[in-house]
């Protein structure tokens, strides 16, 4: 008889302990994503801002003086930010196994959770952080030193939803899949170091560059710690929402957008995709306990 077949499932409330852990079909199909537009696009799409916020309330009636013992109006609802649902995960990270890291590009859960990514950080406006504030996303920020390094401060502000910074290499190059080994990892190391004396923690998700990996790439992220290639298989971009599987955002979904100039509309779109299907935006690395 086996009697090693179960591993002790480790007791409640640890929930980065009781993911279940898939087996690395996972990774399969994955598309290899390459055509991941320049972070420098021109600014066409700063009027699609399409955010409506209901009107302030107007003042509330004055009380009648013949009725003083009935308030006639109820008082403006005070504005407060909606308590997170917290879901037990249903899907754990894959193990690294021979030495790889495995490739994530959607979370199949049974949960109406959605994932959101926001890649390089070439673009930093006011606009952004008071966009993500006033949504209370929490997102995995996957940034490349190149990006940020005239301004690496202004990342910190996403701290307040809860985002995480995570590893898109140094120099963001497009044919990262080209380098050698060393190359690559040295892509990957140095950034971990970057990011770690930036803002205080070392990032457990990687992103290639353009999204194309191998396997010596995904050798290399787990040689330097990470947990994870983090791919995607829809994204907010242009001002719209592209999917590569049907025309609608799933459960489970990783959405992938930019900080770039039409960030506005992009996250318009994204909002929209993601109201329309009923889906909360959760924190990957809280939902796979890599935080
Ligand atoms: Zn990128």
């Amino acid at each position: 008889m086996n009697m090693n077949q179960m591993p002790p499932l480790p007791s409640l409330p640890a929930r980065r302990n009781i993911l279940t852990v898939l087996g690395a079909s996972m990774a399969a199909g994955l598309c290899a994503c390459t055509n991941v537009t320049p972070p420098a696009a021109k600014a066409d799409a700063a009027s699609a801002t399409a955010f409506s916020e209901p009107p302030p309330p107007t003042s509330p009636m004055p009380l009648q003086a013949a009725t003083p013992a009935t308030v006639r109006f109820t008082p403006s609802p005070t504005p407060t930010k909606k308590a997170r649902k917290h879901y037990v995960p249903d899907v754990g990270l894959p193990p690294v196994e021979n030495g790889l890291a495995p490739v994530i590009t959607r979370i199949l859960t049974k949960h109406p959770i959605v994932f959101l990514t926001i890649d390089d950080g070439g673009t930093k406006t006011a606009e952004m952080v008071a966009l993500m504030a006033e949504y209370d996303y929490p997102v995995s920020i996957f940034l490349a030193r190149a990006f940020i390094q005239d301004n690496p401060g202004f990342f910190t502000q996403f701290a307040a939803q809860g985002s995480l910074i995570e590893n898109h290499t140094i120099s963001h190059n497009l044919n990262m899949v080209q380098l050698n080994y060393a190359q690559q990892l040295a892509e990957i190391t140095t950034m971990q170091t970057y990011v770690k004396d930036q803002y205080g923690r070392l990032p457990t998700l990687f992103r290639p560059p353009g999204g194309a990996y191998s396997n010596l790439m995904r050798k290399a992220v787990a040689d330097a710690g990470l947990k994870a290639i983090i791919t995607w298989e829809a994204k907010a971009n242009a001002g719209q929402m592209d999917y590569q599987v049907g025309n609608s955002l799933r459960p489970g979904d990783i959405v992938l957008m930019h900080f770039r100039p039409e960030f506005a509309a992009d996250l318009s779109a994204f909002r929209q995709a993601q109201l329309a299907a009923g889906l909360e935006v959760v924190l990957l690395e809280d939902f796979l306990g890599v935080e």
